[in-house]
């Protein structure tokens, strides 16, 4: 048994069909830049950045060098009274993109603990402002939050709930803006701002004093790249600040520059009171995941007695030496490469790109922002089936990695993308898309 030929039996995958996986594994060795080599030696384009993380291009030496420094240096520090400079430097650094007053930051080690950290924080507000009876949440179909049970309860997609039994009581879902009309929009779909007013009725429903807070994703990305119609994100500000209801956005794909800007709270111009975020934070090197919240909210913290611990509630790994180094080094990278604003420089092409599939067999429809896109089918027999199948064959034949969500395959690519990169993406897509018609 090699490194490249391992058992495969003791890993149980996750969020993977084990059984079929095994019988045909696709193992990655080594990435560098936009390519992964896999284990069989081919050079395999990435057009997911891993999972939406990978967002400065693998590789990248300034961050293994600057992990390898302070894993030397100090491998471990608590953060739980006590610290260390890095997780301090590193928030500061941080908050310089927030949008808004987001200048305070709560470290975590991954998005699924940064939703159910900022739901606490939602809670935890509310009730340090004696509106402890605020407890209820307004999640969306078909948004991912993560799989903490906050984080499913909030959550709109039905396998990952529906096993598990019973969540967050007083949970309610705004529809998604997935609409039959806005097919094959570019950007933004025109249709469907009417869709932020069901709001409305939700809150005429609990009564507006229940609600602690509402999460959407700006633009969801698991649930199949879904987009927010225009002025909907404005919109839903609008009637939560009406209400005294918080905002959280659940940025843990769309930061980092994945939209154009460093947060899609940026590019709208829609400031939310909680945003969370990770994946792109460490460039996916080290785990680590980041809640930025308002000065309001932070405050509301610190009304009481200065020696009792103010929010009950934080990780051993929160703000790790190591992950901090990693998220300094990608900074960095992000900062002195202009990444988010080269997003917007490539968006009209892999726009355009994607769009030429458009008349491909069975593509029921094509969405596409910054740098995600989707391209839907129309379900085989089986649902899902169409979707695998040109997940695999551009694997297989095509040398490019894509994501496959159910008849939907989301594109990501590391925000390095040129326009070569992005035409063997297409390529690779078309021809996978007609040997699955
Ligand atoms: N929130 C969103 C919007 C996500 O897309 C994801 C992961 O894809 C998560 C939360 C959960 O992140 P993690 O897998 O790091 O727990």
């Amino acid at each position: 048994m090699s490194s490249n030929n391992p058992s495969l039996d003791a890993f149980w995958m996750p969020f993977t069909a084990n059984r079929q996986f095994k019988g045909k594994p696709r193992l990655l060795a080594s990435a560098e830049g936009m390519y992964y080599t896999s284990v069989d030696g081919r050079s395999i384009l990435d057009g997911t950045a891993g999972l939406w993380c990978v967002n400065a291009g693998h590789g990248r030496s300034e961050i293994s060098q600057a992990v390898a420094k302070q894993i030397a240096k100090m491998d471990f520090a608590p953060t739980f009274q006590i610290g260390h400079p890095l997780p301090f430097e590193l928030a500061e650094r941080l908050v310089k993109h927030t949008p808004g007053n987001l200048n305070k930051v709560f470290f975590t080690n991954s998005g699924s603990e940064s939703a159910d950290t900022a739901l606490k924080i939602a809670l935890g507000y509310h009730h340090a402002r004696g509106q402890a009876q605020r407890t209820r949440f307004i999640g969306r179909e078909r948004g991912y939050h993560g799989v903490g049970f906050g984080g499913i309860s909030v959550g709109g997609i039905g396998n990952n709930r529906r096993s598990f039994g019973n969540m967050l009581a007083g949970v309610d879902h705004l529809k998604h803006t997935l609409l039959p009309e806005n097919v094959f929009s570019k950007g933004l779909p025109e249709q469907g701002l009417w869709l932020a007013d069901e709001l409305e009725q939700r809150i005429a429903l609990h009564g507006g004093d229940t609600i602690a807070a509402v999460i959407i994703e700006p633009v969801s990305g698991s649930g199949g790249v879904i987009m927010p119609p225009e002025g909907y994100l404005q919109r839903i500000r609008e009637i939560t600040q009406k209400h005294g209801i918080l905002l959280i956005f659940d940025e843990v794909i769309t930061g980092f520059g994945r939209v154009g800007k460093a947060f899609a709270s940026n590019r709208f111009g829609v400031t939310p009171d909680i945003l969370t975020t990770a994946k792109g934070l460490t460039n996916g090197a080290i785990p680590m995941g980041a809640v930025f919240v308002g000065d309001h909210i932070h405050e509301a913290f610190m009304q009481g007695p200065e020696e009792v611990i103010d929010f009950f509630h934080g990780y051993t790994y929160s703000g790790h030496p190591v992950a901090a180094a990693a998220g300094l080094a990608t900074l960095d990278i992000y900062e002195r490469d202009g990444l988010f604003e080269r997003t917007l420089e490539m968006e009209n092409y892999f726009q355009e790109a994607l769009h030429s599939l458009k008349d491909l067999p069975n593509v029921k429809d094509i969405r596409n922002l910054g740098l995600i896109g989707a391209v839907e089918f129309h379900p085989a027999e089986k649902v899902g089936k169409r979707g695998y199948s040109v997940f695999e064959h551009c694997f297989w034949e095509g040398n490019t990695l894509v994501r496959c969500t159910g008849d939907i395959i989301a594109m990501s690519p590391p925000l390095i993308i040129e326009k070569t990169h992005i035409d063997q993406l297409v390529d690779a897509m078309a021809k996978a898309i007609r040997a699955s018609a």
